[in-house]
């Protein structure tokens, strides 16, 4: 029943009689099924007694157990006490190796404490995943336990590797992941959406892991999102690097009963970000993409964003978002055509069952309003996004712009425009945009330039363009730093007084059908 192989009967004995509980006893004993572990506590004592007992030369009703004095202070004597007396299930000694993990947290009054958690968070999902962050003191803790099993094996000729111990999070798995998949009534799985985290802690005994500090100071060196140097990944390298002998003298053997066990420092719930892209148009010339603050004050009412994401969040129940998309335009250009490629991430999202239908009804109140308009709403994936940010610099995009010239405008000059075909260009950083980005100069390309005469010192542009060329600067020069442009060409002053963006070339995402 126990699966516990004879030749380990000497470190099963030693455990339990030096403050280890029945399942860190199975885990030393490297029991790879987990049956017995499941094993009501009280159940799982009393076969371990027995199974001690079966050889004949141990008598169960007598034990060497390790106690705690009235005056706190640890002693061990030879007791003897009744198997029945020993009564783990109410309230057992907190192991010296789980402290308290494999028996208070995989209760059932614990499970009904997650249970309450996620349910009061209210997110939607199908399964879960468990992680689960252990004290990186246990972990010397079961170090001294394995060289005091490997000892015991080595005086009957046997082995004992380090790596054939069940892990203590393995075991916490297969028990409590049943538990609390019939709770929430859904998988626990090894990949999911959706977590469920725990973090333990346990304050009297942190101080376990200082030695190591001594012994392997460069394992442990200050990082700056860390609070504590030792963390599992620093103390698992201190661990493969010391001696035996020097962990011994430093952490002898058996390690403390601490009177208290693990604290649940926090139960946390968290969903996988659902990402939703679409296309946009722009229909005002006061609206920025993105909100317009500067030194803390709100420059215009709202923005792209805003307008988009203030649904989406609702719907989603998110907690945040990104927002991201293929270029972006000034606050006074419009977006017209089929409108600029964006996605928008949702962070921690509660709701998840979004349907086709959710989504068009979503996108018909967004276009609510007049100055956006969305299309191809939908959800994608992750990687999907990184479409819409592929290649950005050889896209084209195409832009028709309102240009005024001092000159007069002759029929020549637009037909000099007219016939420049892959027109190179130089630009410098521009100056109103020199605050956010370094100084640099750059080469675009004017794919093709067409003209519409309007009046004598107005005509209409229409370009199409290497991604990231500034139109505004190739019309009006700024100062020089955008050479050849529109005034150098035509011998005048250029100004421009209107600038549309007409087509984002990017081919994604997906159109849908209105
Ligand atoms: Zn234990």
């Amino acid at each position: 029943m126990l699966l516990i192989e004879e030749k380990y009967k000497p470190v099963a004995e030693l455990l339990l009689s030096s403050g280890s509980c029945p399942r860190c006893v199975l885990r030393l004993c490297c029991v790879g099924s987990s049956a017995p572990y499941r094993l009501p506590y009280k159940e799982l004592a009393d076969e371990l007694w027995k199974f001690l007992a079966s050889d004949g030369d141990i008598s169960p009703p007598s034990k060497k157990v390790r106690l705690e004095d009235s005056d706190g202070c640890r002693t061990e004597s030879q007791i003897s006490k009744n198997v029945e007396d020993i009564d783990v299930s109410e309230a057992p000694q907190t192991c010296n190796l789980c402290l308290g993990i494999l028996q208070h947290h995989c209760s059932t009054a614990f499970v009904r404490k997650i249970f309450h958690k996620v349910q009061s968070a209210g997110y939607e999902f199908q399964d879960f995943v468990f992680p689960v962050s252990l004290p990186a003191q246990l972990l010397v803790r079961e170090h001294s336990a394995w060289l005091q099993a490997q000892q015991e094996m080595r005086k009957n000729g046997h082995l004992l590797e380090k790596a054939d111990i069940i892990q203590l999070k393995e075991a916490y798995k297969w028990i409590i992941h049943p538990m609390i998949s019939e709770e929430l009534g859904v998988k626990a799985v090894s990949k999911s959406l959706f977590e469920v985290g725990v973090v333990f802690c346990h304050q009297d005994t942190d101080e376990d892991c200082h030695f190591l500090a001594t012994v392997c100071k460069d394992c442990f060196k200050p990082a700056k999102n860390k609070h504590s140097v030792f963390t599992r990944m620093a103390v698992v390298k201190a661990l493969d690097k010391i001696t035996d002998n020097d962990f011994c003298i430093h952490f002898p053997w058996p390690p403390s009963s601490p009177k208290t066990t693990c604290q649940v420092v926090d139960i946390q719930c968290n969903h996988a970000s659902v990402f939703v892209a679409g296309r946009y148009n722009k229909y005002s010339r006061t609206l920025p993409q993105t909100p317009w603050v500067i030194d803390g004050e709100r420059k215009m009412e709202s923005s792209v964003e805003e307008l988009i994401t203030e649904q989406l969040i609702a719907v989603f129940k998110a907690d945040s978002f990104n927002f991201s998309s293929s270029g972006r335009e000034d606050v006074d250009v419009r977006t017209l055509g089929r409108g600029r490629p964006f996605a928008i991430e949702l962070v921690n999202p509660h709701r998840i069952q979004v349907t086709e239908q959710d989504m068009k009804d979503l996108q018909q109140k967004i276009n609510h309003c007049d100055k956006i308009k969305v299309r191809d709403f939908q959800i994608v994936s992750r990687e999907a996004v990184a479409h819409m940010k592929e290649g950005e610099e050889v896209k084209t995009k195409c832009y028709s712009a309102l240009i005024w010239t001092e000159k007069s405008i002759e029929k020549e000059d637009l037909e000099l425009l007219n016939d420049m075909k892959e027109l190179k260009i130089i630009q410098k950083t521009p100056l109103r945009v020199l605050h956010r980005r370094p100084l640099a100069s750059r080469s675009r390309t004017i794919h093709t330039m067409k003209t519409e005469y309007m009046d004598e010192h107005h005509f209409r542009l229409y370009l199409k363009t290497q991604a990231g060329t500034y139109i505004k600067e190739f019309a009006h020069g700024d100062f020089g730093r955008t050479v050849p442009n529109i005034g150098s060409m035509m011998k005048t002053t250029a100004d421009i007084q209107e600038l549309d963006v007409e087509s984002v070339d990017v081919d994604w995402p997906p159109a849908l059908e209105d």
